[in-house]
């Protein structure tokens, strides 16, 4: 038997204490445990590490994003000054891309006060290495200054932590984490009411309430001054049961529960379910459409034609390659989803309603 991660040990030791532990502490434990949590001490994105994120397969998704903040910013009536918010930059790239591409746009780059809300020091010093030292860090959203903002989200919300029910024998119960007899993780059952239609024996039920918690922020902020939110993800646009919690580690997945703290736990976005949030505090939403629609719309095949033209024979099948997984059919384009959110008043933002 392989020697548990120090994180394994010490949830282990939580468990024997507090009894099975639902899965949105495991998996905010595995993510953010200060010491030990997968995001706290590691770069974990590209060929060397575990996945590899939409901006860091190519700089045209940055700029794609960057041009349509150009427009939101023209949207906002080009303010003095804004708040450009990222939520969970990663190395940083996506917003570094974003301020190249919206420079041009007159004003843009003088009015927007940069603000990231990142948890893991170690991702904030390398966002710091790629944007230098004009920005703001946030441990949360709740501690940005009021006022216009444009915000970003990509592949923030899947590493918020869910919790999962599963019907059996007539009843909702909780999917949580306990332990077998010879004390290694095992997922079990246990009696936790639910408010839900009854479903097939066997069936899973995800809920997000941080996600929705932080939907529901960012509405309101949006419904207290003016502003627009773009939200890219993989998930599904309507509500639906099923197990979608998932581990990956360097590039191929794993059990949620193997080495925990050294694997990467995601979940998909319930769209549905985001929507309503952001909608209740008072946001206007559209979308979701296709992450594949939403890059094509935006300029994804001249971009790359453009880009091609400048370069040798490899780097131009790196473009083409690079393009195809960001939106083709069977890889990223239809499994990721964007949704915007807007002040209410504001006009529907292209490619939305389109
Ligand atoms: N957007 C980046 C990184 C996605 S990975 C990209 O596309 O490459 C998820 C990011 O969210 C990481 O930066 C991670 O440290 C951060 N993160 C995870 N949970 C968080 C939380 N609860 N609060 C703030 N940031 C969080």
């Amino acid at each position: 038997m392989k020697k548990p991660t120090p994180l394994e040990s010490l949830i282990v030791a939580i468990i024997r204490e507090d009894g099975p532990m639902p899965l949105d502490r495991y998996m905010a434990l595995c993510l953010g445990h200060p010491l030990y949590g997968y995001y706290m001490s590691r770069d974990p994105f590209g060929p060397d590490g575990d996945f590899v994120t939409a901006p860091e397969i190519s700089q045209i998704f940055g700029e794609l994003v960057g041009i349509w903040c150009a427009a939101a910013f023209q949207a906002l009536e080009a303010p003095r000054s804004f708040n450009l918010i990222e939520l969970g930059p990663g190395r940083g790239t996506l917003m570094s891309d974003i301020l190249r591409a919206a420079r041009v746009m007159p004003g843009f780059a003088a009015a927007a006060q940069i603000h990231l809300v990142e948890t893991s020091p170690t991702l904030r010093k390398l966002q710091a290495r790629n944007l230098g030292e004009a920005v703001t860090w946030h441990e949360a959203i709740d501690g940005i200054p009021e006022g216009p903002s444009i915000i970003i989200a990509n592949e923030f919300f899947d590493a918020l932590p869910i919790r999962q029910h599963e019907f059996h024998q007539g009843q909702w119960m909780e999917r949580r984490v306990g332990l077998s007899a010879d004390d290694r993780l095992v997922i079990g059952r246990t009696a936790f009411p639910l408010a839900a239609p009854p479903a097939p024996e066997g069936a899973i039920l995800e809920t997000g309430t941080l996600r929705d918690d932080i939907a529901q922020v960012l509405g309101a902020r949006l419904a207290k001054s003016p502003g627009t939110a773009l939200v890219f993800d993989y998930g599904h646009a309507a509500s639906a049961l099923g197990d979608t919690l998932q581990a990956v580690r360097r590039h191929e997945f794993c059990s949620i529960l193997d080495r925990p703290g050294e694997a990467d736990l995601t979940a998909h976005v319930d769209f549905q379910s985001m929507g309503r949030a952001f909608t209740q505090s008072g946001a206007v939403i559209h979308g979701p459409i296709t992450q594949r629609r939403f890059l094509l719309a935006m300029g994804l095949e001249a971009r790359a034609a453009l880009l091609s033209q400048k370069a040798n024979p490899a780097e131009r099948k790196i473009i083409a390659r690079a393009t195809e997984r960001l939106a083709g059919e069977n890889q990223m384009g239809n499994l990721f989803k964007v949704m915007a959110a807007t002040s209410p008043g504001l006009a529907t933002p292209y490619p939305f309603g389109s």
